[in-house]
């Protein structure tokens, strides 16, 4: 059996900072409904509740970035892309970064190399033909990545995926064990800092949602992110414009960017910056083979 890696940490941040923090905006749209259940294109009222975010959410959120000077990651499906382009021209426009985040919000699950890179190439197809975009960072719809993504992925020049959970630090994950690999650079997620999990409510679409309070979003971010400030780590958040964008959800993630303004040494900026960064520091790429299963 091969040995998985064990992380290195901490990693250095550059000159004045102590901890990183992304904000990275995932843009499903009608396509997470539609890749769920082609049959809610019929649903007028699903469609809308998965528009608020292209339509309501992402002009509030462009705003509020605005007002805090900040740059975020904005991770896009080609279906989104190609049915709100002027939306994603103002992204791009205001300085964002813009990646990748499958064709129409795919779940990769259990497709075959082919099937997975053909989904891949078809979102690149969308980001460069209406954005003039090259997407150098990927993060797989669902987070549901294969053994074979980091290898698609470096094959078409990506520099960074952000969709897996085993640290709270960037690293580089080699693309499979043995001599010879490259390696791409991965910064983590996490369940606890999506609100997916807090405000996903959509019946007989999403499964058993929830309408949390946006205070308890808050508070569970917050502490997660004075921890990471604490322990020199890398806070990852995930927001859905579609789910967040609304009144009293925008005004947690405003109360959230005032605790990050606070924070002096704390370096927010986009997962392509961190991951340019991250892949300067020549760390060694970690390995994480594919469990065997033992025999009985
Ligand atoms: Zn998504």
């Amino acid at each position: 059996m091969n040995d998985v890696t064990l992380p290195a940490a901490p990693i250095a941040w550059p000159t004045g900072f102590r901890a990183a923090a992304n904000l990275g905006f995932d843009l499903d749209s009608e396509d997470v409904a539609l890749t769920i259940d082609p049959g809610t294109r019929d649903r007028l009222s699903v469609m809308s509740h998965q528009a608020y975010g292209a339509l309501t959410g992402v002009p509030r959120v462009l705003d509020l970035l605005d007002r805090f000077d900040l740059k975020a990651t904005f991770f896009a499906p080609g279906y989104t892309v190609e049915r709100y382009p002027d939306l994603l021209r103002r992204i791009r426009d205001a300085g964002h970064e813009i990646a990748h985040h499958g064709y129409l919000h795919e779940a990769m699950a259990g497709l075959s190399y082919a099937e997975e890179a053909a989904i891949i190439d078809r979102g690149i197809e969308s980001l460069e033909k209406v954005l003039g975009v090259r997407p150098v960072g990927y993060r797989a719809p669902l987070w549901e990545t294969s053994y074979s993504t980091a290898e698609i992925l470096l094959d078409r020049g990506f520099l960074y995926d952000s969709s897996l959970m085993d640290s709270d630090l960037p690293y580089e994950l080699a693309e499979r064990p043995g001599e010879g690999a490259r390696s791409i650079v991965e910064i983590p997620v996490s369940w606890a800092l999506d609100d997916w999990e807090q405000f996903a409510f959509v019946p007989e679409v999403f499964g058993p949602g929830v309408i949390e309070d946006p205070a308890k979003a808050l508070s569970m971010w917050t502490g997660e992110l004075t921890e990471a400030y604490r322990y020199e780590s890398c806070f990852t958040l995930t927001i859905h414009p579609f789910l967040s964008g609304r009144l009293g959800r925008i005004r947690a993630l405003e109360s959230l960017l005032e605790t990050m303004a606070a924070m002096p040494e704390l370096w927010v900026t986009t997962c392509g910056e961190i991951a340019e960064h991250v892949r300067g520091l020549d760390l060694v790429p970690r390995v994480f083979p594919q469990p065997d299963i033992p025999e009985r």
